[in-house]
């Protein structure tokens, strides 16, 4: 049963877990702006979107087509280890605002599909989480992710293993 000041669904009469949906450190994305090494230790390389399906990991928003982006190797963990995976990822050159948010962004629904797993609190993959699933049930499965106990984040990944960004219990 829902306690006090918790939402609960329409559908389902569940009580829904509120999400914290966060875009990577913009300490970090100002120094890729400046040239500054990606996990490769390489400067990010600057071009300009094409197509639709570039999602900058700050903003969580789509690049539109022909605007200055950088690709850059990224490693969404603190410390060189062996779960510690390395994706490209794409980042507006241009300012942009960072995403903090109790919901994914909407455009989500359309990765078809995403990964979805979650993450102990030694950064180790708690494997009984992993999951590919429609974008559109991207939030019901982050949910009941981090209902266990010892999951202490999830991480989002395309369907080409490409991190899209980390959500933890708001
Ligand atoms: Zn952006």
């Amino acid at each position: 049963m829902a306690s006090e000041g918790e939402e609960v669904s329409p559908l389902t009469g569940d009580s829904m877990d509120k999400l914290a949906v966060w875009g990577i450190a913009s300490d970090f994305v100002n120094l890729i702006r400046q040239d500054g090494a990606d996990a490769h230790g390489q400067p990010a390389l600057r071009t300009r979107a094409e197509g639709q399906g570039n999602p900058c990991r700050h903003c969580l928003q789509l690049i539109a087509e022909g605007e200055e982006m950088r690709v850059l190797a990224y490693r969404p963990f603190d410390t060189v280890q062996p779960y510690a995976e390395v994706s490209p990822i794409f980042l507006h050159q241009q300012d942009c605002p960072h995403y903090a948010s109790d919901r994914l962004p909407a455009w989500f629904a359309f990765l078809q599909p995403a990964l979805v797993r979650g993450y102990d609190r030694s950064d180790w993959i708690r494997y009984e989480t992993g999951k590919v699933v429609a974008g559109t049930e991207l939030e019901a499965e982050c949910e009941r992710i981090l209902d266990d106990p010892d999951v202490a984040y999830v991480h989002i990944r395309s369907k080409f293993n490409c991190f899209q960004c980390r959500v933890e219990r708001a």
